[in-house]
């Protein structure tokens, strides 16, 4: 069998194998070329909506074309492992639990899960074909996966701007191996079967679609409460909860993942921790226990204080009985932004005079402007009744 895997049509059946054997649901294979998608990424960040993800902008131009990841590759195996899970639990009343996207439910990052298979992959490959050069990536490369995975045959970029599969939906994780072999490469997804449906761009809780196909990141929650290492900004705030990190919205409501099958990865199951996510326990963890808890999932990037941040606004925007008491205690956290982000939830959940003597004592010991700030704001609001609290 071996001598046969050097014709590229033997190499790429085996591959594909190979790959499917690693967890991967399917696989397609492309040409590394220049795409325009290219020039509507650039016109993307020209209008602002990478936010502040300068990892993007600071290399726009490296997504030109797949060579800038690896000189000379010629052909992309573009993989997709499904991580559908069972349905998120639902949070009950008694406490204010926040969501956590399905992608991040599960005992280990997705990087280290899919880096791990792409390195049996590209081991293999690398003993079939000692004189090939290849590369694996997911997520970190400057590649723009849907688009390739899309040209290697894997599905069409729906109106929500991910990639979907007509059986098997977009809950996938999207990874790539790189080479410079010549392969078999499929025919590429022409179809888009979107139609008139608009269910994604309504349900969105931020409208961060100024258009069908088109996102602006900055108003996404995926971005607010996972890149963005500032305050949210005010006026999203409001639409955040319950997620407190990532978003499913617009895979939830896509009609094309209503037949999506279940993932049997066992690391990808979801763990009872975050699903849901016990917010009031957060503030009283010591930061070993944020690190046992979340040091290998996805969860980490946000670090404890995006977390904090995160988990105060939707205890805020909740207003459930019992918010107060982990709110006073964010407030003297070590950090500004949680500082800040707590201050604004209690502005909002009562006009307790209790809540409003806490504020005013913090005020005058605070030195951070922004927090100051936050306090301020959260003092005049505190004597008016903003909504009914939410129940959920
Ligand atoms: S992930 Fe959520 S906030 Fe982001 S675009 Fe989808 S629905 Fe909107
Ligand atoms: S919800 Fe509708 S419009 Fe949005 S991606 Fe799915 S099929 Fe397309």
């Amino acid at each position: 069998m071996l001598a046969s895997i050097f014709r590229p049509s033997d190499l790429t059946i085996e591959l594909k194998k190979l790959a499917h054997e690693q967890g991967f649901s399917r696989v397609g294979i492309c040409r590394a070329e220049a795409t325009p998608q290219f020039d509507r990424f650039r016109e993307w960040i020209r209008r602002g909506y990478a936010g502040e993800m300068r990892y993007l902008s600071d290399r726009c131009e490296a997504f030109a074309h797949p060579d800038r990841v690896l000189a000379g590759v010629r052909s992309l195996v573009m993989l997709a492992m499904d991580y559908k899970t069972a349905p998120p639990s639902v949070s009950p009343r008694s406490a204010p639990f926040g969501r956590v996207a399905r992608y991040a439910l599960g005992e280990v990052d997705y990087h280290d899960l899919i880096h791990a298979r792409l390195q049996v992959i590209l081991g293999r490959l690398a003993s079939w074909r000692p004189d090939a050069v290849s590369r694996g990536v997911v997520d970190s490369a400057p590649l723009h996966e849907r688009e390739f995975a899309r040209l290697a045959g894997l599905g069409w970029i729906g109106k929500n701007t991910l990639l979907i599969h007509p059986q098997a939906g977009s809950w996938c994780f999207l990874a790539a191996i790189l080479t410079d072999l010549e392969l078999d490469v499929d025919r590429p997804f022409e179809q888009d079967y979107c139609g008139t449906c608009t269910a994604c761009l309504q349900a969105c809780p931020t409208q961060a679609f100024p258009q069908p196909y088109v996102l602006d990141a900055s108003r996404c929650i995926s971005y607010l409460t996972i890149e963005l290492r500032s305050s949210i900004p005010e006026p999203l705030r409001e639409s955040i909860s319950p997620w407190v990190f990532g978003c499913d919205v617009c895979q939830e409501v896509c009609p094309w993942n209503r037949f999506a099958v279940a993932t049997t990865e066992p690391e990808l199951q979801p763990r009872p921790i975050t699903n849901p996510l016990n917010l009031r326990q957060l503030f009283y963890w010591s930061d070993a226990e944020f690190r046992r808890h979340f040091r290998h999932v996805p969860l980490w990037r946000t670090k404890r204080r995006g977390l904090l941040r995160n988990a105060a606004l939707a205890l805020g925007i909740d207003g459930a009985h019992g918010t107060a008491v982990p709110l006073i205690r964010g407030l003297y956290d070590r950090e500004p932004l949680v500082r800040g982000a707590c201050a604004w939830s209690l502005g909002r959940i009562s006009n307790q005079s209790r809540v409003a003597a806490v504020l005013l004592r913090q005020l005058r010991n605070e030195s951070h402007v922004e927090v100051r700030r936050e306090i301020s704001l959260a003092l005049a609001t505190n004597n008016r009744p903003i909504r009914q609290n939410r129940t959920r």
